[in-house]
């Protein structure tokens, strides 16, 4: 077990990438905090958990509620006493050309997609900080490294939250926290059903367990290797 004894808060855990990370990061021994808005999801993740023998915590809230954020991390210290890995995984894209976009929706974007990763990231990191050692996985997008037409905005919070992934990187390396930014390109989720337009074959696209398979790589390198900043692509998705 390459996760035996570790403790993770998983983001977004309700479905798609970040189930799949919390369902591959329990078999792997770590001990999971979930959260997401719907509890009804969250429940029967718990249980699939729980049936192989793993332990879950489940949260119902929004990451972009600050008073949701600190009862997360505080309820995961007072259960499990430690912090050993943050995955920032929940997150939504709105596909529209810019002019069609409300300033809600921008607001709503910018929330959940950065201001929530700028929540967790502060509130765990004097945990990691204290601990010398930690793991920080920010689900982005191969939409934060290059333009994306009709997805201006969503691609702006995946810029942003790269930019403060590899600024924090800077920031806490010399505490041993390793923080990365993981970038796929279409994963066959709910998101790609919402976001895009002429998304490519769900048979061609990544499958959520190689977002997780990827991001348990990030957190299982010997401490002195960091991998900061990945694209993972599906390789011929037309
Ligand atoms: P998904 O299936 O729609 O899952 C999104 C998850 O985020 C759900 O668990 C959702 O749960 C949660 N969530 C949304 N808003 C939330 C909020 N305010 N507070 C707490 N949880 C919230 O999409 P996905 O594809 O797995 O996306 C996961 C991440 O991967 C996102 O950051 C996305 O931008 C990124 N990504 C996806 C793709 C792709 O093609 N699918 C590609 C690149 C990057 P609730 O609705 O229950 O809250």
């Amino acid at each position: 077990m390459l996760l035996k004894d570790k403790v993770a808060i998983v983001t977004g855990a309700s479905r798609g990438i970040g189930k799949a990370i919390a369902l591959l990061f329990s078999k792997e021994g770590a001990k999971i905090s979930a959260v997401a808005r719907t509890e009804e999801d969250l429940k029967k993740l718990k249980s699939e958990i729980e049936a192989s023998g793993g332990e879950c915590l489940i949260f119902k809230g929004d990451v972009s509620k600050e008073d949701d954020v600190k009862k997360v991390v505080q309820e995961t210290v007072d259960k499990f006493g430690r912090i050993d890995i943050l995955v920032n995984n929940a997150g939504f894209g709105i596909y529209k050309p810019v002019v069609e976009l409300t300033a809600e929706e921008f607001d709503s974007m910018v929330a959940v997609n950065f201001r929530g990763v700028f929540l967790f990231t502060k509130y765990v990191l004097p945990y990691m900080m204290k601990q010398n050692s930690g793991v920080i996985i920010n689900i982005s997008s191969i939409a934060g490294t290059l333009g994306v037409k009709n997805m201006a905005v969503y691609s702006a919070t995946k810029w942003a939250v790269n930019g403060f992934t590899e600024s924090i990187m800077h920031e806490v390396r010399e505490y041993n926290i390793r923080v990365a930014s993981l970038c796929p390109g279409s994963v066959d989720t709910n998101f790609s059903n919402v976001a895009g337009s002429n998304p490519p074959s769900r048979d061609k696209v990544l499958k959520p367990e190689d977002v997780a398979q990827t991001a348990l790589l990030i957190a299982t390198l010997p401490e002195r290797a960091m991998l900061s900043h990945l694209i993972l692509r599906p390789t011929n998705p037309r």
